[in-house]
């Protein structure tokens, strides 16, 4: 992957959140402030506006400026959450990578959603969007050490975002607007879960 394909990745990801935007703001009405649309849609149209300032970016500079725009333009937990991962995804790669392979991509996705769970103080199981990204982040790692044919990655990473997004529905919140909730938090599928999910697999669908 080359850098001159985000200004495509980042039109792809913000369609599938504009097709899916009453869905999912109806899920952050239903147990948090409803706002999760507005600060995803808020993020991708400055970076909608960055797309091809960032081509002639290497990936460290290119990852490093994306986290830096949804952290500063985002807001909610999902803006800071969202933009750690980005800015800990740049930090693992050379200041001159022109092209990012599965690899380096698998291992360096890993250390970011590792700075997520830190900076969240959360981790599986508290329904969150960890618990799409999560099971994304260890699918990638197995199926590219395996040296699987992509084809088959991309259905696992779709397959295990899916999984991960559906298990939060039943799941008691103990992070997040949701947590105040308590037992009532049950019965929803996470808005977090819910749009990681849908650009993971728009991001998929892409590469496929
Ligand atoms: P806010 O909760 O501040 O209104 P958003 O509505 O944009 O922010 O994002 C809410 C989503 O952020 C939740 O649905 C959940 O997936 C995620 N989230 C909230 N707090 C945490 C946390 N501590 N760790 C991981 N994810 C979190
Ligand atoms: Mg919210």
């Amino acid at each position: 992957m080359l850098t001159t394909d985000l200004p495509k990745l980042i039109a792809t990801v913000f369609n599938i959140i504009q097709q899916h935007e009453t869905e999912v703001a109806g899920l952050d009405q239903a147990i948090g402030d409803g706002d999760h649309v507005v600060n995803l849609q808020r993020g991708l149209a400055t970076l909608t506006t960055q797309s091809s300032e960032l081509t002639s970016l290497n990936w460290q500079q290119a990852l490093q400026k994306i986290g830096m725009t949804l952290m500063s333009t985002m807001g909610g937990a999902s803006g800071s959450l969202y933009g750690t991962l980005f800015i800990s995804m740049a930090k693992g790669l050379d200041d001159n990578n022109t092209t990012l392979d599965l690899k380096t991509l698998s291992s360096i996705f890993d250390q970011g959603v590792a700075a997520m769970k830190k900076r969240g103080k959360s981790d599986i199981g508290e329904k969150t969007m960890l618990d799409t990204l999560i099971p994304v982040a260890e699918a990638l790692n197995t199926a590219a050490q395996a040296n699987e044919p992509l084809a088959t990655i991309l259905t696992t990473i779709s397959e295990a975002a899916l999984t991960g997004m559906a298990s939060t529905e039943d799941m008691l919140a103990t992070k997040g607007r949701a947590s105040f909730l308590g037992e009532r938090s049950r019965g929803h599928i996470d808005a977090g879960a819910r749009s990681s999910q849908l650009m993971i697999c728009a991001i998929v669908d892409y590469l496929a």
